[in-house]
């Protein structure tokens, strides 16, 4: 494989300073960056190569002897420079230069030995409430399975008396590498997946995984005023910690049920009422129905079809803590199936005052 020039690569002239060779090498990372480039191979093999370059090229000791025997300088290590296995190990290594860079790019979470405290994860419970449940807030048990270190072995994996051994293939590393051309290659030991160690004799109540699932029961207490999609945190009651590690936290989201009688729109409710035709038009009170039970309603004189009568205070508490909200009845003229006697006679009247033309009596009303 033929390999360009280092001093080409950054764009540098054979006798430039360090502080020139630095500015060309963070122009160059900047511009085929990843993250600026994702899935564009082109450019990850650009910010490799400059990488490269650059790691001889700012080591005086490598620099000067690139300078007198070329790439051949570094063959005898399987390519110039360590060689880089991907984006992470460049931040890793010039972690310096990234730092200001790309919002702390250089302090990337590197590669870890599953060997070391690692936080456990968060998770994910949803639980269903109704809309009553919202008006008073409720403590609620929930319950789950998750995972933590196993006591027994302590995470290991190992039986007890026993610990787990360098892994023969890696060394221990977790890694395999191989030469290829100009890089060198890293990748997971096929052997302990990475970790490094292998376990000869495995723990009986974990078998060997260093994990036991444990079921969880946990009184919650939800406050007046959630919604569907409020987040309730619960702190260290996630997945346990690794190898001692801090244990994830809990997050429960919250669903509240369809109500058959009302819809909610943030702290208000509003609802269907029918309201018969003689107190729409001379107003008065009703009976309504409310979350917890029954309430008055007052119905305004000359009230129409469609209006909204609010009930002041009877809607739902804020999360905020400020006044509850209020319902919203939908009010709808209410006609009597079948006219009594006596209210037909009335009616009649009515008509009659008002010089209306009525159809005579003994036809059924609506169909
Ligand atoms: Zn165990």
């Amino acid at each position: 494989m033929a390999r360009r020039d280092f001093y080409e690569i950054l764009g540098v002239e054979k006798g430039a300073d360090q502080d020139t060779i630095k500015k060309a090498y963070r122009k160059l990372a900047m511009q085929f960056h990843p993250d600026k480039n994702p899935g564009n191979k082109d450019a990850e093999e650009k910010f490799k190569e400059a990488a490269g370059a650059y790691e001889v090229l700012s080591d005086t000791q490598k620099r000067a002897q690139y300078d007198r025997f070329g790439h051949d300088a570094f063959t005898s290590r399987g390519g110039g420079g360590a060689g880089f296995q991907d984006a992470e190990d460049i931040f890793s290594h010039f972690g310096d230069i990234f730092g200001d860079l790309f919002g702390g790019g250089g302090q990337r979470q590197q590669r870890r030995s599953r060997n070391e405290p690692r936080r456990g994860s968060d998770l994910r419970y949803v639980t269903e409430i109704t809309l009553k449940d919202v008006l008073s807030g409720l403590e609620k048990e929930i319950e789950f399975d998750t995972d933590e270190n196993c006591k027994t072995c302590n995470g290991s994996g190992a039986e007890k008396g026993s610990t787990p051994e360098a892994c023969h293939t890696c060394g221990g590393s977790g890694q395999v590498v191989r030469s290829q051309g100009f890089f060198a290659m890293a990748s997971t030991c096929p052997t302990c997946h990475g970790q490094g160690t292998v376990v000869k004799n495995p723990c009986k109540p974990c078998k060997g995984k260093g994990r036991t699932s444990v079921h969880k029961k946990i009184r919650l207490n939800i406050p007046p005023g959630v919604d569907t999609g409020t987040r309730l945190r619960v702190a260290t009651e996630g997945e346990g910690g690794y190898m001692g590690g801090q244990p994830g936290d809990l997050y429960v989201e919250i669903r509240v049920k369809p109500h058959n009688k009302f819809e909610r729109r943030g702290d208000d409710l509003i609802g269907d009422l029918s309201v018969s035709y003689v107190q729409m038009l001379l107003g008065g009170e009703v009976e309504v129905p409310t979350v917890t039970g029954k309430a008055t309603l007052e119905i305004p004189r000359g009230c129409e079809n469609g209006d909204n009568v609010k009930l002041s205070g009877e809607g739902l508490p804020s999360l905020r803590g400020s006044r509850r909200g209020d319902i919203y009845y939908h009010v709808s003229v209410e006609f009597p199936d079948k006219l009594g006697k006596d209210e037909e006679k009335l009616l009649r009247e009515i008509a009659k005052e008002k010089g209306l033309k009525v159809s005579s009596s003994g036809k059924k009303l609506f169909g």
